[in-house]
């Protein structure tokens, strides 16, 4: 059986708010998927619905600075994706529920960064995820495809805690989640992440109320965003910083990088930070395609009676390199080992195997 790879992206702005629709997410999507259709493989683009929703609530204002409407420019693109046969999953950042918009600048809600932070009871939450999941079902519809929404991911990776979430994924039929990255641990103000503790040698597992906690009895599959172990120093690469700090990337942004990255500014300071052991996530956009396939042919089989699939992340921002994305397509084409599927292939498997045993 070939092993399975998802060219997942995260389809959005910058987490501060700032960037622009067309330049940071339609062009650089529109290119990868030109890309992927040369090797007939699909792009999974998980789209950032509350984003979008506030682009929809503000459409005069936004048309009349940018000489453009983003939510119409969004939508056109996710019809568009799923006519040519790309996969359209749900994607949230609550910061941006009730976010403002004033002199031109995003002010989104900071004290607020999981879903389950939203609201008090699993029934408002169920509600706020099935109108979401409808934004994108309605685009499935409207371009004919009988398909829909079947992944979730989490803005910034943060699904904990989640009971709510889960709860509400699976009464809206979102059988898979993918927001755990192993080995990642997050404490600052209203984040707490540990996935320090998930099924280590799983590929994926059966979730109720942790993403990273396996009950078997759990109607959501939890389908981590593969990575490994390695100390930052190893990402200092020419492709990394470009693709985080240079050119695309709004200036306000990169200053807000460095701090999140909680680098300091001594010499002390920096050189623990670098050589901190942390998951390296496979990312297309910061990764040579040579590193990529390395990595990937080095992953150690699928235990028994797990799918052997690999979920690779990207960001359309971050997207700037056409030709490694290009050279790493054309070698997992060569590969008769590896296969690109879409999240919602996956979907159907997982499903598939569950009503098997
Ligand atoms: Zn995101």
């Amino acid at each position: 059986m070939k092993r399975k790879l998802v060219l997942s992206i995260d389809y959005e702005l910058f987490g501060n708010g700032t960037g622009d629709v067309l330049r940071h997410m339609v062009e650089p999507t529109e290119r990868m998927a030109r890309i992927c259709e040369m090797f007939d493989m699909p792009l999974t683009v998980f789209l950032e619905v509350e984003e979008y929703l506030a682009f929809n609530r503000e459409r005069e204002a936004l048309t009349a600075t940018l000489g453009y409407d983003p939510a119409a420019a969004i939508h056109a693109q996710a019809l568009d994706l799923i006519r040519r046969g790309h996969d359209i999953e749900l994607h949230l950042h609550p910061e941006w529920m009730g976010a403002v918009l004033e002199h031109d600048q995003w002010h989104l809600r900071s004290d607020k960064r999981t879903v389950d932070s939203l609201f008090d009871t699993a029934v408002e939450v169920s509600a706020f995820i099935g109108e979401r999941k409808a934004v994108i079902d309605e685009i499935y519809e409207a371009a004919g495809s009988s398909r829909r929404v079947r992944g979730y991911r989490c803005g910034a990776f943060c699904a904990q805690p989640g009971g709510k979430l889960l709860m509400a994924l699976s009464e809206h039929g979102i059988v898979i989640e993918s927001s755990a990255v192993k080995g990642m641990v997050r404490k600052d103000g209203q984040v707490h992440l540990d996935y320090t503790g998930v099924p280590k040698a799983r590929r994926h597992w059966q979730v109720t109320l942790d993403v990273a906690t396996e009950d078997t009895a759990g109607h959501v599959t939890e389908i981590p965003v593969y990575s490994r172990m390695g100390r930052r120093v190893q990402q200092l690469t020419p492709r990394r910083l470009l693709a985080k700090f240079f050119g695309n990337v709004p200036k306000r942004t990169q200053q807000e990088m460095v701090r999140q990255f909680g680098m300091g500014r001594t010499p002390a300071s920096v050189l623990r930070f670098l050589v901190q052991q942390f998951p390296i996530k496979l990312d297309f956009h910061n990764m040579s395609s040579r590193q990529l396939l390395r990595w990937i042919r080095e992953v150690p089989p699928a235990p028994e009676g797990d799918l052997d699939v690999i979920v690779l992340i990207g960001h359309s921002k971050e997207h700037f390199d056409d030709a490694n994305f290009t050279r790493f397509l054309v070698s997992v084409a060569a590969d008769p080992a590896l296969e690109v599927v879409s999240m919602s292939e996956i979907s159907e498997m997982i499903v598939k195997m569950g009503s098997v045993s």
